[in-house]
């Protein structure tokens, strides 16, 4: 059997491997990209491949040194795609990526924006169970009202995943 799922754990794991999450504990870093997939597979019961395996290697471009030319020679053009359309321009200010994700939620393919809404899913969760240490009430509520507002430019994707998203964000710290 050949799953290139498998292998993307493998290569996401590898790439990821000095990196912890950014919580009290410094979870490990992979962790992340395997709860988007989860979330996807089992709470979203998506069962498009290309979407999980984007969901697993979604953070390599904007967190590790992986180019775009390394994920279409493993993964082909269309993984390739999805990864750089839910990755960040990191040439740019943080406060301006940040506007951007917002701008550009309702423009990315489909397959992006299911990526893009495993992905607030989890963060919100973490920055509810787990969040950095030195986040302020008010950082927590404003990462909370960020993720919402990119994710209502992509509503309509997948109405059972953007519930699960509601639900995450009854969590908004009080
Ligand atoms: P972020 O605010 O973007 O940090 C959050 C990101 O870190 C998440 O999107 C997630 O991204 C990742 N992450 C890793 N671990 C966790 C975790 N345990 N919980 C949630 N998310 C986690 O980045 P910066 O810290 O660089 O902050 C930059 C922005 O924050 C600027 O826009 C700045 O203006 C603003 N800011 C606000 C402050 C305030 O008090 N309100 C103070 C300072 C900055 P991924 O899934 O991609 O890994
Ligand atoms: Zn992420």
């Amino acid at each position: 059997m050949n799953s290139k799922l498998i292998a993307a754990i493998a290569f996401a794991a590898n790439k990821h491997r000095d990196q912890r999450r950014k919580d009290a504990v410094a979870s490990p870093y992979i962790n992340h990209p395997i709860s988007l997939a989860n979330v996807l597979a089992n709470e979203g019961n998506v069962d498009d491949e290309q979407v999980l395996i984007a969901a697993i290697l979604h953070d390599t471009i904007e967190d590790t040194v992986t180019t775009e030319q390394e994920l279409l020679l493993e993964f082909g053009e269309e993984i390739a795609r999805v990864v750089m359309e839910v990755s960040d321009d990191k040439a740019l200010p943080k406060a301006e990526r940040k506007q951007l994700q917002i701008d550009h939620a309702a423009t990315i393919s489909r397959r992006a924006k299911l990526v893009k809404l495993a992905d607030k899913i989890c963060n919100l969760r973490d920055v509810a169970a787990s969040p950095p240490a030195d986040w302020s009430l008010h950082r927590r509520q404003e990462y909370f009202d960020w993720a919402k507002a990119v994710i209502e430019g992509l509503r309509g994707v997948h109405p059972a995943l953007e519930q699960i998203f509601d639900e995450a964000y009854a969590a908004r710290p009080k």
